[in-house]
């Protein structure tokens, strides 16, 4: 979402006032969309995978693309842009976004940006956000009376949030315990295990990936048919497979 020219971040309170419109009416409807730099998360990927009624892998493939971060190893999956809608986003149409409904974090906050910081003793979590003025945005408009917080509710964003946090927690320890990179095997188990959900099934089910844990009955029963309680055994699993941790899983 950035067109690389006077862009600016500016940080800003949840009570400090927003004046911003966004609708089909703007001269700039979905320019947003476009020329995109995001990184989508697991939780991201899981909502979208679902609205489109597509398996994990499929979507992956389709829409989007996978690098590994040089120093970490870690992977980073971002839209890939459809070059026959000048690199707009895979999942645009003239009407607006066909995933409105289950679009990603980064989509619903912007033209906001969020960071976390997390105190590492006691795992609280403290939330930063920065106003993006892009110049293809022509939302800003003091004439609308919003603050952050009331733009945050309506983009009905916090469960994003709270679901990508645990990727952040994630990340966290990895770089704790393990903060070289991850080898391939490693980088690989990663990618499975948080966003291709439906091959993790699959390597479960079928092929034994869980063979000798002691997995209650109940919880198989779950991880057959809840892709939610799915991802959150995947963050257990890949705590425990790559990074020491008990299998610790309050699903
Ligand atoms: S997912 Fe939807 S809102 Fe986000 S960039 Fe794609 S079309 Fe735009
Ligand atoms: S106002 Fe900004 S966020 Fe809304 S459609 Fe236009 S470019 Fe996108």
């Amino acid at each position: 979402m950035s067109d690389g020219n006077n862009d600016e971040m500016i940080p800003v309170d949840l009570d400090d006032p927003m004046g911003f419109n966004c609708g089909p009416g703007n001269p700039c409807f979905n320019e947003c969309c476009r020329d995109l730099n995001q990184a989508l998360t697991p939780y991201d990927i899981l909502r979208m995978k679902n609205a489109l009624a597509m398996p994990s892998s499929t979507f992956l493939r389709e829409y989007t693309s996978l690098h590994y971060g040089p120093e970490s190893g870690l992977p980073v999956i971002t839209f890939k842009p459809n070059p026959a809608t000048g690199h707009a986003c895979p999942l645009v149409s003239e009407a607006g976004c066909t995933v409105y409904n289950d679009r990603p974090a980064s989509c619903r906050l912007y033209p906001l940006a969020r960071a976390i910081a997390m105190d590492r003793a006691t795992g609280n979590i403290r939330e930063f956000y920065a106003m993006i003025q892009e110049d293809h945005c022509k939302g800003h408009d003091p004439k609308h009376d919003l603050t952050v917080r009331k733009w945050l509710e309506g983009q009905d964003v916090a469960e994003h949030n709270r679901q990508n946090d645990k990727l952040m927690q994630l990340i966290s320890l990895k770089n704790q315990i393990r903060p070289g990179k991850l080898e391939g095997a490693e980088s690989d188990q990663f990618y499975m295990a948080l966003y291709d959900l439906d091959t993790f099934r699959q390597e479960i089910l079928e092929n034994g990936l869980l063979e000798g844990l002691n997995i209650p009955d109940t919880l198989m029963k779950t991880l057959k048919t809840d892709d939610f309680a799915l991802l959150d055994f995947g963050i257990a699993w890949v705590k425990y497979r790559l990074f020491g941790k008990d299998l610790k899983v309050d699903i």
